[in-house]
């Protein structure tokens, strides 16, 4: 939560449910402060058209020709901010573990790709979709999100942008400091 800006995009979040704050076991067994899903927000198209001119506004100078984005969780977003510059969206799909543009999708030689996905966590699936456009002949002039929650440490190596940042560490069960607290964990969704 690092600017006014992020306070805004994150009140969206909270009001819509898609940042939920409290202690959580996450799927993955840990434990965590927050909950964020971004699907929450861009279920409401009328929101996922806000998000997707909000990244525009950020990256138009990067002079993109084509959003790439890591399927499922960047289609919508890279939807939203293609529409908003004017440009083609496409998306690459995981096929037996590894990230491939299918679908007869192809870049000119060149071609200026801007990476867009809803959240950055620890930047991997970014990192790969940067490979995979890199490897298909075109320049990767960026990479923007929703929400990065990397706390900065995304590590890119291109300009990277976000509409809000929160830090939302997780921990081991037996590390939680909420457990040692004492507080009940519940499942994000359940009444708390
Ligand atoms: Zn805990």
């Amino acid at each position: 939560m690092s600017s006014k800006h992020s306070v805004s995009v994150l009140d969206r979040f909270r009001r819509l449910g898609a940042l939920l704050e409290g202690h959580f076991r996450l799927t993955s067994g840990l434990h965590s402060a927050g909950f964020l899903q971004c699907a929450l927000v861009l279920q409401h198209p009328v929101e996922a058209e806000a998000c997707g001119v909000g990244i525009a506004g950020l990256v138009r100078d990067l002079g993109a020709q084509v959003v790439l984005s890591p399927a499922l969780g960047g289609i919508v977003i890279g939807q939203e901010v293609a529409r908003a510059l004017g440009i083609r969206a496409m998306f690459a799909e995981r096929q037996d573990g590894r990230l491939t543009m299918r679908r007869g999708f192809t870049f000119d030689t060149g071609e200026k790709v801007l990476v867009v996905e809803d959240v950055v966590t620890t930047g991997g699936s970014t990192r790969e979709t940067i490979e995979v456009a890199r490897s298909a002949g075109a320049e990767v002039v960026g990479a923007a999100a929703i929400v990065d929650r990397s706390g900065g440490q995304q590590r890119l190596g291109v300009p990277f942008y976000s509409l809000a940042d929160i830090l939302l560490p997780t921990h081991e069960p037996a590390e939680c400091p909420l457990c040692l607290a004492g507080q009940p964990v519940v499942k994000p969704g359940s009444r708390v």
